[in-house]
């Protein structure tokens, strides 16, 4: 691996023009904060490449100017079957660092990197798992651990070691820039919890296609139900749906909820079997573009914790 090589003959163009330009004003720019050296040097900052968007706005967060982040799958992708093209691994062969979200989150990621000379962190690492309680998937733990800002604070952790062993003249920054964001991590975990311990007891559960909720139902003390547990065939079998089915019957569950990566087909189903509404799309596995209603992971949990308490209550906008 070659990491001077530059990209594509665009990138070699706006490197030289760039040279000329920082030559012009490196007396000036020799003792500038980091933002403008980044810039100026910006396609030879060591490249990261995470498995999905979500982890990409993380890594950022942490990561600040000195690194380039860029996620393999693209915005609204299915993460867990994706199937890599030639494209993403020539990408991948030329990244300096690949992080995934591990616990066998990408099924495709085992294959995808073993022939790859390129490092790569599981950024759940250290994270307290819990287990998959149904389906073919029980016993295995739920890898949507991101799910609990908690959580991600660790993988914070993880990152700040890895890119500081990527950059070690960067360490100082991305710990600095780890911290800030952990802090915010908080105080959006504490606001998530805070808002929906407004549901009364009898409204509490959170009803989704996929059993990806798990962390964020424990920290906000919801019944977690689902139609199917991992978002790997994506179709629901009739017994998954009577099975929701019944438990929104059962327990007077005024909405029900579906992710923005599947099709919510299979809890219309359940919606129009029972007196439940549709509540709305929440988002795990991606962010949404960056006109959307969820660029970043901070506004992820906030739109999803919006979404569960305003159809829960019948606030529904
Ligand atoms: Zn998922």
């Amino acid at each position: 691996m070659n990491r001077s090589t530059p990209r594509s003959p665009g990138s070699i163009r706006r490197s030289l023009a760039l040279l000329a330009a920082s030559a012009l004003t490196i007396s000036l720019a020799a003792c500038s904060s980091a933002g403008s050296g980044a810039d100026a040097a910006a396609d030879e900052r060591p490249v990261v490449l995470t498995t999905f968007t979500v982890l990409a706005d993380i890594a950022e967060n942490v990561a600040g100017d000195h690194l380039r982040v860029e996620s393999i799958t693209k915005v609204g992708a299915e993460i867990h079957g994706y199937e890599p093209t030639p494209g993403d691994i020539r990408k991948a062969s030329e990244a300096d660092l690949i992080l995934d979200n591990g616990m066998n989150l990408e099924a495709w990621f085992g294959q995808f990197v073993e022939g790859l000379d390129v490092p790569h962190v599981v950024v759940s690492e250290g994270v307290e798992t819990m287990d998959i309680s149904e389906d073919a998937y029980a016993g295995l733990p739920n890898p949507h651990a991101w799910m609990s800002p908690v959580n991600v604070q660790i993988y914070v952790d993880n990152m700040v070691e890895a890119f500081s062993e990527l950059d070690p003249e960067n360490a100082s920054a991305f710990e600095a820039n780890g911290e800030a964001y952990k802090a915010e991590l908080q105080s959006v975990q504490d606001e998530l919890v805070e808002e929906l311990s407004v549901l009364p007891a009898n409204q509490r559960a959170l009803v989704t296609c996929e059993g990806a909720f798990s962390y964020l139902a424990r920290d906000a003390g919801l019944t977690e139900k689902y139609i199917w547990a991992v978002n790997a065939e994506q179709q629901a079998t009739p017994q998954q749906i009577t099975s929701a089915i019944e438990f929104v019957r059962a327990n007077d569950v005024p909405a029900v909820f579906c992710e923005s990566t599947v099709s919510d087909a299979p809890m219309q189903q359940v919606v129009e079997a029972t007196d439940a509404v549709f509540g709305g799309t929440l988002y795990v596995d991606s962010l949404s573009e960056a006109d959307g209603p969820v660029p970043t992971y901070l506004d992820l949990i906030r739109h999803d914790a919006t979404v569960i308490i305003d159809a829960l209550t019948g606030q529904q906008s």
